[in-house]
């Protein structure tokens, strides 16, 4: 029974995490469940506020601050504390098509604007969202919806990552015949090829495109479109297009030694790993890999984290990530007060476990690269740096590195798959308050529209576009139905 202050009274509590020098034995997923008596007094500790700024889902500034998908979280989470988890799971559904994603790897802004927070701790929403998806699972509430109709429509979505993957299950429930083509060997995108495994195993993603498949959703794999049919070929083939892309070009560094062998892009990197894993299992090594080597990691985003934790698996001799900017404060700061969603400095799971396996954190900050230097063979023995400042700074310091990552973020689309679409800073084109593209038909959602983001909002835009095609489809909208942003 939920009291009146329960969020005073009650402590916030997370699940508990494998310890982190056991974790790093294997690629498995390291957050352990939750009992249920935890979850129904974590979710009582939600006082379902008559204005649930949880759920705004708003762009404040540059911060995401509340759910981007409009989650009805105080209401879920009143059934939880009830123990109605067939019913939270009906309530979740009802705005979320993927919950077991967000539900591991969202950075969860909803909990940033939790009102709760202003007065205590907020509600562990992610936390809660997670088992009301493990569960439904488990009992087998999930099971394929077969659309009872189908309108003849065709539909080309291109890319199967979470953008396109919820455009193509609302389109399909909405009774159109859907097409996901996709250039890799599986599908899923960054969720299958980025996210390392031990966020998001991928025998989560595959039960997903299984479901998907069963719904009516046909997948096409190793088909890139730009090389193996065109656009212009798609659009003819199809009633409607949804480029769902993402924003694959990374940025890079051009600076002297950049040739030499052993740095790689991150991405190279942590794909090549997955698909080592899911290919041989713990077997072997990948082909580009960390055992016994000294890593630099370029780049102090959440990219360079998951090739911090992987570097680890892989059982490197050292670890070391360099950042741009300064360490980011423990407590909100004034800038950024409630609502908005704070940056606020964590201690990582990828952290966590380089303070556990080296006895530091592998973070140095205001770092710059300005050379990598080589052996006689032409690979990697180093680098040279200077700190990162606005004046000209001359105090070199020699790193050893016989493996450098480059993760420093993303510049937009690959041009070469763009072509009959206007792009412009690296992102595909919309019409004014639109998901159409400048071509009549084509659609776009997700990274290869918003730039580099979150599977949260990739989701949101996903569902938006489907909704957006089903009116230019049909020109009407019964079968799609969207909470108002
Ligand atoms: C290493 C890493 C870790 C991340 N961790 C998190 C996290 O913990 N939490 C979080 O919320 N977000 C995270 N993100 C961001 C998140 O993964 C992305 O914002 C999200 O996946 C974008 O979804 P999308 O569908 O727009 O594009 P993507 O997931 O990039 O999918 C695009 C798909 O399109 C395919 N494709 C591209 N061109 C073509 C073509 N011409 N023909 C056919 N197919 C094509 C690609 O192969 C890919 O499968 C992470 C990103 C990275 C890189
Ligand atoms: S999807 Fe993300 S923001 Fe939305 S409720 Fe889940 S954890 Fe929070």
């Amino acid at each position: 029974m939920r009291g009146t202050t329960d969020f005073i009274d009650k402590k916030r509590e997370k699940p508990k995490e494998v310890d982190a020098l056991k974790r790093v034995q294997n690629w498995n997923e390291y957050k352990k469940p939750f009992p249920e008596e935890k979850l129904k007094t974590q979710a009582a500790r939600c006082m379902e506020c008559g204005t649930p700024f949880c759920q705004m889902g708003e762009l404040i500034g540059r911060q995401t601050s509340g759910c981007p998908l409009y989650n009805l979280i105080p209401e879920w989470n009143t059934l939880a504390s009830q123990g109605k988890w067939e019913e939270a799971y009906h309530r979740l559904l009802l705005t979320n098509n993927f919950p077991e994603f967000t539900s591991r790897a969202c950075p969860a802004p909803c909990e940033g604007s939790c009102t709760a927070g202003l007065v205590s701790e907020p509600v562990t929403i992610k936390s809660i969202e997670k088992a009301i998806i493990d569960r439904a699972f488990e009992e087998g509430w999930v099971k394929p919806r077969i659309p009872l109709k189908r309108t003849g429509l065709k539909v080309a979505v291109v890319g199967s990552g979470p953008a396109g993957m919820a455009a193509a299950d609302d389109l399909n429930q909405a009774g159109h015949d859907v097409t996901v083509f996709e250039k890799e060997d599986r599908f899923g995108g960054l969720l299958m090829y980025g996210i390392p495994n031990m966020k998001i195993e991928k025998k989560y993603v595959q039960r997903r495109i299984d479901l998907l498949q069963a719904e009516g959703i046909t997948f096409k794999a190793n088909t890139e479109i730009g090389k193996d049919i065109t656009l212009d070929q798609l659009r003819q083939q199809f009633d409607a297009v949804l480029l769902c892309i993402g924003a694959e070009k990374q940025r890079d560094i051009d600076i002297p030694g950049r040739s030499l062998n052993g740095i790689y892009p991150a991405m190279q990197y942590l794909k090549t790993s997955t698909k080592h894993l899911l290919e041989h299992g713990e077997a072997g090594e990948p082909a580009i890999s960390a055992k016994g080597k000294k890593v630099i990691v370029i780049g102090g985003g959440d990219t360079g984290a998951d090739c911090v934790a992987t570097a680890i698996r892989q059982g490197c001799k050292s670890v070391v990530q360099f950042g741009k900017h300064g360490e980011l404060p423990k407590e909100r700061p004034a800038h950024e007060p409630w609502p908005i969603n704070p940056s606020l400095f964590t201690l990582d799971y990828a952290y966590e476990e380089t303070l556990k396996v080296f006895g530091e954190d592998p973070r140095e900050y205001y770092i710059q690269t300005t050379e990598f230097l080589g052996d006689h063979n032409g690979r990697v023995k180093g680098l040279m740096t200077v700190p990162f400042s606005d004046v000209p700074v001359t105090e070199e310091q020699f790193w050893e590195a016989d493996l450098v990552l480059i993760a420093i973020g993303f510049q937009g689309v690959n041009p070469s798959e763009t072509a009959g679409v206007a792009v412009a800073n690296g992102r595909i084109q919309t019409r004014p308050g639109s998901f159409q593209t400048t071509t009549e038909g084509i659609f776009t959602a997700g990274d290869a529209k918003r730039g580099a983001s979150l599977i949260v909002w990739a989701l949101q835009e996903g569902k938006k576009a489907a909704k957006e095609i089903d009116q230019f489809l049909i020109g009407k909208n019964e079968a799609i139905e969207q909470p108002s942003a």
